[in-house]
């Protein structure tokens, strides 16, 4: 039984033990039919670091969800990744190590990734199962392993063969620190600090006449180029930029810079003439209405390169480093040049003006640094042409909550690019593709072989089956790291080749598709959608039922938790000082997609709770050790105490299933507190003290027995030590049956009536310092308590209670008058202690909502009436909620 304190610590330990010994969350092997099973799609946590509060607050969302269909009688698959390819793992290594991957040969520095990765595994591991979330231990998988590799690479010739991909030489977004190609969902808007440098060009000459009718420059900070030799003044926030320079543009609306189309200028210092055409483009509301087109500087550049096939003039190479068309200027990095290039042209008198502005760039995600734009060959996964298909997938799925639904079309309305999945770094999962060194022809990997590295194993041909050329060279390329996760439902489910059968497999085809996707807000862009459209294409089926977002915790002020803010709450140091359940407590308070503040009070309200269910559970246990059958005259009180336990099973039950947390968690909560603690357990006391009483045994235990399945997916570790201790020392409460309704029958409004009047009673008794079991002679009542009077006699020992059929005469009478001083005080100032003394003696009277005491006459707002019920007959009067007791006098 339990028995002492709780022990949280030796508790908690002992469980995540036993659990791990006994696989008690293990996936069972003979489970096939898809309607039973219940397939959580876990994230796999990124390995760049330590767990953090989102990985917390997220496994802990998914694991009440795992816990609870678990006990709907579901096998549920609930298994555990890691993200340990790709940039960020490279860099963790990078860091870690003191190293940079370029000074290393290739598989020297997987290698070392490879070890930096398992030593942070071990740890989330560790971490994972110190928290006893319900993962099956068994169903592990690493990004990087050589079976998804197999899958990544076969979904890759998948999308190859099904004409979803393509190989381009064209501007790509770069990141020139980690010196890839990288995609625009990993691109952040960030505001910088910068100027807006307004540089003369010379005009050289003009397309053709200028028109004498044109706006006048009364308008202009800068009079209209009209001869060769004028400025042509543009304002840009990138002059190194100017290097690479390749035209100019005007709108074709544009009157006043009509005559310059067609004509060409002089780009300052660097002397060469560019050409300036019309675009519709252009901004011509901005500066001057002209504007320089450099390769490039952004997307606008990129779009007007190849509208109006310009020339390629590259002047920053991968690292963001000056080339040699820069002249004085080569070597230099960006922000170097950008300054040097200014003051150059200043010196010749060429900069017009120059003045801060906060500015918007676009930076990589994972460090900050603004992209650059480069002609690169890359891979693309074809998306663009599919948004609306794509969108309606998305649609498919249920959204917990509904409303996130729209950051999912958010991202697909902004696609402005196909998704590039060639990285041009080192340790990733490789393309399975070789060229041929002269026509330049794909050679794909057969399946069969797959996983294949290029750069160590052989072709499937000798030559080239378009040319018959011999030499083959390798794909150096790896992939985007979301080109491996966005396939975990595949990956999870067992999907594979068949070369005999010539079709895709699946080892465990009854969890596909799976029947929930949890994740945070940040990553629906990148891996919500890249998962949806990649197994969509595979499989032709949406990959989950349900997606689950969870939003971020923040700080205590609702800030976001953020290293620089210096506000991060590490988890590990909350774990040492409070309980596990005591977290699940607080991060179950959250609604499902709103951001949840870390907050203190949240996890001792959880530890509150469960001493609560420790000590009431011990009381149980004392007052009714042994299990009964139902006895077939079970008392009123306890009939109606089943039957609204059935109902908040009911309401439970549906909130749960949608993922309503919080909204579960306090309905049981305040049922299990106040009516089962704090009114039922003290009546059962009190009868159980006085005798034998099967109907009470039974009806506490069964109660009991419930509130615990109830709480088991919440709390999970204090429900398993009790419902061991006190109803199966064989099964684990995580895997016995959710309460099914009793089906008993109360009367519900009744039953809160008889409750309360008992209530009222025991108050009555402790204030009149008499023991409880003293005889009360006769009790009026006047409440719907048909049916419990036996019950409410019996309990507190009423020889004769008569229930009323009218109200008795109560009449209501003023108690007294409290005065607001903040309006009494200005406005009768030395008068207010005669108007006190006015109304302690009773000298007053109420006159139309008027207060008339001491020759003043106060409105209604200056004071407030507080009356009293007063029964006007014999013996006492207690009021019970809706109802009214007279206790007469002995
Ligand atoms: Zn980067
Ligand atoms: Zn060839």
């Amino acid at each position: 039984m339990p028995t002492g304190e709780y022990d949280p610590d030796a508790v908690e330990s002992k469980w995540h033990q036993q659990w791990l010994d006994d696989e008690t969350y293990a996936y069972p092997d003979d489970a096939t039919d898809p309607n039973t099973t219940f397939a959580i799609d876990t994230p796999p946590p990124t390995v760049s670091g330590s767990l953090h509060w989102g990985h917390v607050y997220g496994s802990i969302l998914q694991d009440i969800v795992a816990r609870f269909e678990r006990m709907q009688g579901n096998d549920v698959f609930y298994p555990f990744g890691y993200d340990d390819n790709g940039i960020a793992s490279e860099r963790l290594t990078e860091s870690e190590l003191g190293i940079r991957h370029q000074d290393f040969d290739r598989y020297e520095f997987q290698e070392k990734c490879r070890e930096v990765c398992a030593d942070y595994e071990a740890e989330f591991t560790e971490k994972m199962q110190a928290m006893g979330t319900s993962i099956d231990w068994n169903s592990t998988y690493q990004t990087i392993s050589p079976d998804v590799q197999r899958v990544s690479q076969l979904s890759f010739i998948d999308l190859y063969d099904k004409g979803r991909e393509y190989r381009k030489k064209a501007p790509a977004i770069w990141c020139p620190d980690c010196e890839t190609a990288i995609s625009q969902v990993e691109t952040e808007d960030h505001e910088e600090q910068s100027h807006f440098n307004d540089i003369a060009f010379e005009l050289v000459e003009s397309g053709r006449e200028p028109d004498s009718d044109a706006v006048t420059d009364a308008d202009y900070e800068y009079p209209t180029p009209t001869h060769p030799g004028d400025d042509i003044v543009i304002s840009t926030t990138r002059p190194e930029l100017i290097p690479a320079c390749v035209s100019m543009f005007v709108h074709p609306d544009d009157d006043r810079n009509a005559h310059l189309v067609g004509g060409t200028a002089r780009v300052p210092l660097f002397g060469h003439e560019v050409p300036i055409y019309e675009d519709d483009r252009v901004d011509q509301e901005k500066g001057t209405g002209v504007v320089m087109c450099c390769t490039f500087g952004d997307q606008t550049d990129i779009e007007w390169y190849q509208a109006h096939d310009l020339d390629l003039r590259v002047a920053i190479d991968e690292s963001a480093t000056m080339t040699d068309l820069a002249g004085d200027y080569e070597g230099m990095s960006t922000e170097e040049a950008r300054e040097a290039i200014v003051e150059d042209i200043d010196d010749a008198e060429q900069l017009r003006d120059r003045w801060a502005i906060d500015h918007v760039v676009q930076v990589h995600e994972r460090d900050d640094v603004p992209v650059e734009y480069r002609v690169t060959e890359q891979w693309y996964v074809d998306v663009l042409d599919k948004r609306e298909e794509y969108l309606e997938a998305g649609r498919e799925m249920d959204w917990f909550p509904e409303k996130m639904f729209t950051r999912y079309e958010h991202w697909i309305d902004g696609l402005e690019w196909d998704w590039c999945i060639s990285r041009q770094r080192s340790s990733g999962i490789p393309f399975p593709v070789w060229y041929c060194a002269d026509c330049d022809h794909e050679i794909i990997a057969e399946k069969a072989d797959l996983p294949v590295d290029p750069l160590s194993d052989e072709p499937p041909v000798d030559s080239c089956p378009k040319c018959g050329h011999d030499e083959l060279v390798p794909e150096t390329d790896v992939f985007d790291t979301w080109a491996t996760s966005s396939l975990t439902p595949l990956i999870n489910a067992g999907w594979d080749w068949d070369e005999e059968a010539e079709a895709f497999t699946m080892e465990r085809p009854e969890i596909y598709p799976m029947d929930l996707r949890p994740q945070g807000h940040d990553i629906i862009s990148f891996w919500l959608f890249h998962t949806v459209i990649k197994c969509y294409e595979h499989t032709g089926e949406v990959p989950f039922d349900t997606t689950m977002i969870n939003g971020m915790v923040l700080d205590e002020n609702r800030e976001k938790m953020s290293k620089s803010k210096g506000n991060v709450v590490d988890p590990d140091a909350v774990l040492d000082e409070y309980p596990v359940d005591a977290a699940r407590f607080w991060a179950a308070g959250s609604a499902i997609g709103d951001d949840l503040p870390y907050q203190e009070k949240g996890l001792r309200a959880g530890e509150k709770l469960i001493r609560k269910l420790w000590n009431a559970s011990k009381l149980v246990d004392s007052l009714a050790p042994e299990p009964v059958d139902r006895p077939d005259d079970l008392a009123a009180l306890d009939r109606w105490l089943l039957a609204e336990l059935d109902a908040t099973i009911a309401d439970i039950t549906a909130l749960l299933a949608t993922r309503e947390f919080s909204k579960a968690r306090d309905s049981l909560r305040t049922f299990f507190w106040g009516t089962f603690c704090d009114d039922y357990l003290e009546i059962a006391k009190q009868r159980l003290d006085e005798g034998d009483d099967l109907s009470a045994v039974y009806t506490l235990r069964t109660a009991h027995e419930r509130f615990l399945k109830l709480f088991a997916p919440l709390l999970s570790h204090v429900t398993e030590e009790i419902y061991r201790d006190m109803y199966d020392a064989d099964e684990s409460v995580h895997q016995s049956a959710w309460p099914e309704p009793l089906g008993i029958d109360a009367d519900s409004e009744g039953g809160a009536a008889a409750m309360a009047v008992v209530g009222a009673l025991r108050t009555y008794k402790s204030d009149q310092q008499l023991p409880l079991n003293a005889e009360l002679p006769a009790i009026e009542v006047y409440g719907p308590i048909e049916g419990f009077a036996d019950d409410i006699s019996g309990v507190m020992h009423v020889d004769e209670l008569t229930v009323l059929d009218s109200e008795p005469e109560v009449e209501s009478v003023i108690a007294d008058i409290s005065l607001d001083y903040s309006k009494v005080g200005p406005e009768y100032g030395s008068a207010v202690s005669d108007i006190e003394n006015g109304i302690e003696a009773g000298k007053y009277e109420l006159v139309d909502d008027e207060l008339h005491v001491a020759d003043k006459e106060l409105s209604p707002d200056f004071f407030e009436v507080n009356r009293e019920r007063r029964y006007a007959g014999d013996g006492e009067m207690l009021e019970a909620g809706d109802a009214i007791v007279i206790v007469s006098e002995a």
